[in-house]
């Protein structure tokens, strides 16, 4: 991922190499390749905007006799533009005072959702957290499966509906209320003394106005310390409106990258933390439990611009 990106912004810097100092002229031709390239890569038109307006401001105000040479002081402001535009500092789970601290996961059918509920759980179990995994994504007859197959390799525990057991509101699965199955989860966490619990929700392939509804009611219901918005870097342009419905639907808090091992141009997933104002926390980068990480804005930058 952002192989593209990576090279076009080193081929930019490389052509200022050996300046002295640099003219507007320079300024306006290297803000125009930045701008370029940013733009091949997907990113949103506004943050295009917001960055390239940063760095012509930076790079023409920057010191002449500082001790970076003119290329480096733009790799430098290039590099600081990136970080911020990927959400500035690094942003960890917020715990609550209370445990059971609870996570809801949120996002499109095939983002990755249930392979993230794993990566989490195994990430806080390693860190001495004892997670408890709650099946609520009831649209798809296999997911609860998928979880319960994922929590076993990750070490924990699934709290699902019991089939056959569905209620007064069966739903398509015959699973019964998300909702109440959400609820549930959270008591049985109490209960048992989980400190953190994280809800698998359901998602389609595009934006759906009753499950969107779904997810909301169970934020309402269970009141989550974190709500993830759980989105695919390969979906390209759809990223930034997909993100923009999320926030109004389920208003999330912290937002995870997933599938950063493919090689998509990435821009628009990386235009999320600014459209939205809300940090990337983490990200995916392949289907084994392993492939996770915290997300660093700082340490995303450099590795762009290596
Ligand atoms: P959900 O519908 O949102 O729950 O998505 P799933 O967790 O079922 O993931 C959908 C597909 O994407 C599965 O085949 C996963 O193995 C795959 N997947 C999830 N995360 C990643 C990732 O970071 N990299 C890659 N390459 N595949 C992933």
């Amino acid at each position: 991922m952002f192989a593209t990106l990576s090279d076009r912004l080193t081929a930019t810097f490389k052509n200022l190499r050996g300046k002295g100092r640099l003219s507007e002229a320079d300024v306006a031709a290297t803000v125009r390749e930045i701008r370029t390239a940013l733009l091949e890569a997907d990113v949103a038109l506004p943050v295009v905007k917001q960055f390239t307006e940063a760095v012509r401001e930076r790079a023409l105000g920057a010191e002449v006799s500082g001790a970076l040479n003119p290329a480096q002081q733009v790799v430098k402001i290039v590099n600081d533009e990136l970080v911020a535009v990927l959400g500035g500092q690094t942003r960890r789970i917020q715990y609550a005072k209370n445990p059971p601290t609870v996570i809801m996961l949120a996002g499109l059918q095939g983002a990755g959702k249930t392979t993230l509920a794993g990566k989490l759980a195994l990430s806080l179990r390693s860190e001495g957290h004892t997670p408890l995994l709650v099946a609520a994504d009831l649209q798809r007859p296999n997911a609860v499966t998928q979880l319960q197959v994922v929590g076993e390799r990750a070490g924990v525990p699934v709290f699902a509906p019991e089939k056959g057991n569905q209620g007064s509101d069966p739903d398509a699965t015959g699973l019964g209320d998300p909702v109440k199955v959400s609820r549930d989860g959270v008591a049985e966490a109490a209960a048992r003394q989980h400190d953190v619990v994280i809800i698998d929700t359901a998602g389609r392939l595009g934006i759906d106005t009753v499950l969107m509804q779904q997810a909301a009611d169970i934020r309402t219901a269970v009141q989550p310390d974190e709500v993830l918005f759980v989105i695919d870097a390969m979906i390209g342009q759809d990223a930034v409106n997909t993100a923009h419905a999320f926030l109004e639907g389920v208003d999330f808090t912290g937002v995870v990258l997933t599938k950063l091992d493919g090689d998509a141009r990435g821009g628009a997933a990386l235009s999320v933390a600014t459209v939205t104002g809300r940090p990337i926390m983490f990200a995916s980068t392949g289907e084994k439990l392993e492939d996770f990480e915290v997300f660093h804005p700082d340490r995303m930058a450099s590795r762009i611009l290596d």
